[in-house]
């Protein structure tokens, strides 16, 4: 007979293989396997005591810390569904989702005791504080044996409007797991720094991952760039949106890593120049794309040995196309609007469809979200692409952000490319304002490092773009991020109207 797919198996094997190996560091606390797995073992009996059993949800407020990781795999050895909250949300929002999850337990570390102890007496939901766990319990696994059985609920970023609750099954994480871990190379030799929240994570299976390679988990509980830099001399992996990989650049010492690094960027797209900019530092970029319903990375720039022969414009303009699909993924499709394939031809943009392990089960209470997202019986992404002869996928921009000026298609990927290739340019974002006579306008936020005028940014716009692309107005403002450093354009699209 099969046994069922968990990621709840890589601890195990972990704990045998590589015993006194260190699994994970989280400041003074530092754990081999066998202490990972013990903790964990006991964790499985303080959730049996609390009356936490199969389909139970846990909800976790937590920095990136051991006990997250550990949460990560006792929730599920319990076959309880682990809900990882953005700890950077208010407590309304936060609220919200402990409601619609019906969590009945919410476990949070010391950073977020006193946001916990509110929620959960406006709630009426039991808190466990990281300073009370004595790991003394005896464990009390209850293992799945459906691996299509609901091991999470992670709620989507709500860059484009409430959160959506994606439900997660064991296979899909299990198969996910050591997808990333085969296509970032990590190894028994590997220390990935947290960089990324683990909340986030689920999406990305690192968790899980780290574990599977037997690879230590470096946790950062405040991951501000500065810190980080100073942190990955000691790290081998790390993740970063492409955001956050433009803050670590500006924070970076004038010489760059002395070791290569290997870092993970996605999220949104990363412009040509920040991936040479990358290089220049030694971290050796691999650009996935993906959803929180897809479990993270559906497509993954894969590298090419040929590539090595392109000068330095040519490889990361290739590094930036998104990719193939994922060693587990089953093909992806790009389709018209009535479901037809388009032709490979680097050039006919639709809508980029996938199916398989990687998707997820579906929206949590909310049949309906569900439905719209389906296509007889393929995922729609949202993401309109562009499929190139040679297989790999270019999102060219979302549907949503698309901006439609006097009938043309504006993506504002592109606008964005072409300003984050000014020197006074930081980062870029572009979104549509209401106009009267075209529809929409391109208007974009821009940071700077030096001084430059709109006026010169524009002109430097227009001798690269057609003049329907290049922006009507550019404003000088710090742009709003999520909680993974996602630009929240839907914020921007309120901004750019209010001012129009
Ligand atoms: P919400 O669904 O709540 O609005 P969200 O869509 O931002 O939040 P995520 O699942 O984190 O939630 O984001 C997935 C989206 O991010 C993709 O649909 C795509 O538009 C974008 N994206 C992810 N990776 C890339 C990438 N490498 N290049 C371009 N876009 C990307």
């Amino acid at each position: 007979s099969w046994e069922a797919l968990s990621p709840t198996r890589f601890l195990d094997r972990s704990a045998a293989v590589f015993a006194g190996r260190t699994a994970v560091v989280d400041g003074n606390v530092e754990l081999t396997y066998a202490q990972l797995r013990q903790r964990v073992d006991a964790l499985t009996g303080v959730l049996a005591a609390r009356g936490i059993g199969p389909g139970d949800r846990v909800a976790a407020l937590c920095a990136n810390s051991s006990v997250m990781i550990e949460l990560h795999h006792a929730v599920p050895l319990r076959s309880a569904v682990l809900v990882a909250l953005n700890t950077r949300l208010a407590a309304d929002e936060l609220a919200y989702i402990l409601a619609h999850s019906g969590a009945s337990l919410l476990v949070a570390t010391r950073e977020f005791a006193a946001v916990a102890d509110s929620l959960g007496a406006r709630l009426g939901v039991a808190v466990i504080h990281e300073d009370d766990l004595s790991y003394t319990a005896d464990p009390a696994r209850l293992e799945t044996d459906d691996e299509r059985s609901l091991l999470a609920i992670n709620y989507t970023s709500g860059t484009t409007g409430r959160p959506k609750g994606v439900m997660y099954h064991h296979r899909g994480a299990y198969l996910q797991s050591l997808a990333m871990a085969f296509h970032t190379g990590l190894g028994p030799r590997s220390t990935y720094l947290w960089t990324l929240p683990m909340f986030h994570c689920n999406g990305w299976c690192f968790p899980w991952a780290v574990t599977a390679a037997g690879a230590t988990h470096l946790a950062l509980r405040k991951p501000d760039p500065a810190a980080i830099w100073s942190a990955l001399s000691r790290a081998t992996h790390f993740s970063a949106a492409p955001t956050v990989l433009t803050m670590i650049a500006e924070h970076a010492s004038a010489a760059p890593l002395a070791r290569p690094v290997a870092a993970t960027t996605g999220g949104a797209p990363p412009s040509p120049a920040l991936l040479a900019r990358a290089r220049r530092l030694n971290i050796d970029v691999t650009h996935l794309y993906g959803l929180t319903e897809t479990f993270g990375p559906v497509v993954i720039n894969v590298w090419q040995p040929e590539w090595d022969a392109l000068d330095e414009d040519a490889r990361a303009r290739r590094v930036a196309r998104q990719g193939v699909p994922n060693v587990i993924a089953s093909p992806v499709r790009v389709v018209d609007a009535s479901g037809q394939d388009l032709p490979a031809d680097g050039r006919t943009i639709g809508e980029l469809v996938v199916r398989g392990n990687d998707v997820m089960l579906g929206y949590y209470r909310d049949e309906e979200a569900t439905e719209r997202a389906s296509y007889d019986g393929w995922f729609r992404t949202g993401d309109l692409a562009v499929m190139h002869p040679d297989g790999y996928v270019e999102i060219r921009d979302r549907l949503k952000d698309v901006i439609i000026s006097g009938g043309e298609n504006i993506a504002s990927v592109e606008v964005e490319r072409v300003l984050d290739e000014h020197p006074a340019v930081v980062e870029s974002a572009v979104v549509g304002a209401p106009h009267e006579k075209w529809g929409e306008v391109p208007v974009a936020f821009v940071t700077t490092r030096s001084p430059v005028t709109e006026d010169e940014l524009r002109r430097f716009a227009r001798e690269r773009l057609a003049g329907f692309k290049v922006p009507k107005r550019i404003v000088f403002s710090d742009l709003p991020r999520t909680s993974t450093g996602k630009i929240r354009k839907n914020v921007l699209r309120v901004t750019a109207q209010e001012d129009s």
